[in-house]
């Protein structure tokens, strides 16, 4: 099981370049060409093996290919793909009387992506600020997390402090004001008459795994009452059992006013995203308002309302809670090792790796080179998210990689 990856096939090559050739270069992926997957294993052009830590990103919370998804997908694609919402199609309403269910809100709104999910949810948060709340016209505020990721538009990465995401992309929208993450004082004094909502991430992912200090997310909720103020919490990647639970506002009982949700709705099939909301919030949208050509597409439905029934029962987030405890305790072993820390829920962890071993970067080569596919965020931190689906000896076997490479 530790191959060498370290020289790729001609072919492989190839493709590399004809990539770097006709692909802008938005991403610097790793050298790595990826062909088949299957649950947590993905096999690259030359027929070698591979476990996914990664995931996509969250969005393979149930693996690759997984029969069920798979099955729902085809059966769609065999009946209708596309109807716009021009006109209602068959499958809309199941999915988000699913979903709704799963949230215990009222009203689903579908997109595609992540980052329109966000968007939504500001849209929806200023409407319900001008209509409900009675803030003066373009007068709306929302306030931020420092450190926070919610996508890639203009006015999303107006808001946010990573020099990479904002330098050169401005002018950025107004009305957005950021606060340290984990500090719920900080919310409340950035809170002011005009303030229509708070949007954060209740367990920052691509900052690195970063889990708020406990009872944060509660304070967040009862400032947010307190002060007539929408909690939006942006679960693209916290959510649907990746931290163990089905939210991860659920870590802490917690109910925002808005779940944005993305990635795993999918199902690693299609992109579906959606925000998730009571008649009183997400009621405020009406027709002509808002809309995506391919928002609430048949087979988008078809698939997430079979992602929405595979997490109906709360085995998948009971066994990622237990799953997470077992790689908690694995990865504690690391610390001191060639780790400087670890940040763990459920099936998620960043791993701040020693700057004397090397940077993120280069563990994800080496972990590569191993069979063993992680992605590095912030410089020294590797982010893993496995599908859910994967077994205790697997994830201790990638450990093990990682063990070998902080070795050197
Ligand atoms: C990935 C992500 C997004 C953006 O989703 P896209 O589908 O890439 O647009 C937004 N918020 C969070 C927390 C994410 O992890």
């Amino acid at each position: 099981m530790t191959p060498s990856h370290s020289h790729l096939a001609t072919a492989a090559i190839q493709i590399i370049r004809s990539e770097d050739e006709h692909v802008a270069r938005n991403y610097h992926p790793l050298p790595v060409v990826l062909a088949r997957g299957e649950g947590v294993w993905v096999t690259d052009v030359e027929g070698k093996r591979y476990l996914d830590l990664l995931s996509a990103y969250s969005a393979l919370n149930f693996g690759h290919r997984h029969p069920s998804l798979v099955a729902a997908a085809t059966e769609q694609l065999g009946r209708i793909t596309l109807t716009s919402r021009a006109f209602h199609n068959d499958q809309l309403g199941a999915f988000a009387t699913a979903l709704a269910e799963l949230c215990g809100k009222q009203l689903v709104l579908p997109m595609n992506t992540g980052a329109e999910a966000v968007e939504t949810a500001i849209k929806t948060a200023r409407a319900w600020g001008y209509r409900v709340k009675g803030i003066p016209a373009d007068a709306a505020t929302i306030v931020v997390a420092h450190g926070n990721f919610h996508g890639r538009t203009t006015t999303v990465i107006g808001f946010s402090d990573d020099p990479d995401a904002r330098d050169d992309f401005g002018p950025f929208a107004p009305g957005f004001a950021a606060v340290p993450f984990g500090d719920a004082a900080a919310i409340e004094a950035a809170i002011d008459e005009n303030t229509a909502a708070v949007l954060i991430e209740p367990i920052q992912g691509e900052a690195g795994v970063i889990v708020p200090p406990e009872g944060y997310l509660r304070a967040v909720r009862e400032i947010c009452t307190k002060h007539d103020v929408l909690m939006i919490a942006d679960e693209i990647q916290s959510g649907l059992g990746r931290a163990g639970t089905t939210f991860a506002c659920d870590r802490e009982d917690v109910v925002p006013d808005m779940y944005v949700l993305g990635k795993a709705l999918g199902g690693g099939i299609v992109p579906l995203s959606a925000v998730v909301a009571d008649e009183d919030v997400l009621g405020v949208i009406r027709p002509g308002e808002h809309g995506s050509t391919f928002g609430g597409n048949p087979l988008a439905a078809a698939v997430g309302l079979r992602v929405v029934e595979m997490l109906a029962s709360g085995e998948v987030q009971v066994r990622a809670q237990a799953l997470g405890e077992h790689l908690e305790a694995k990865l504690a072993e690391l610390v001191g090792h060639g780790v400087t820390a670890i940040r763990v829920a459920g099936v998620w962890a960043g791993i701040d790796i020693d700057p004397a071993v090397g940077t993120g970067r280069e563990v994800a080569e080496r972990l590569l080179a191993r069979g063993v596919l992680v992605k590095d965020t912030q410089g020294q931190t590797i982010r893993i998210a496995p599908p859910l689906v994967i077994r205790a000896t697997e994830l201790d076997w990638a450990v093990e990689q990682l063990k070998v490479v902080l070795a050197g």
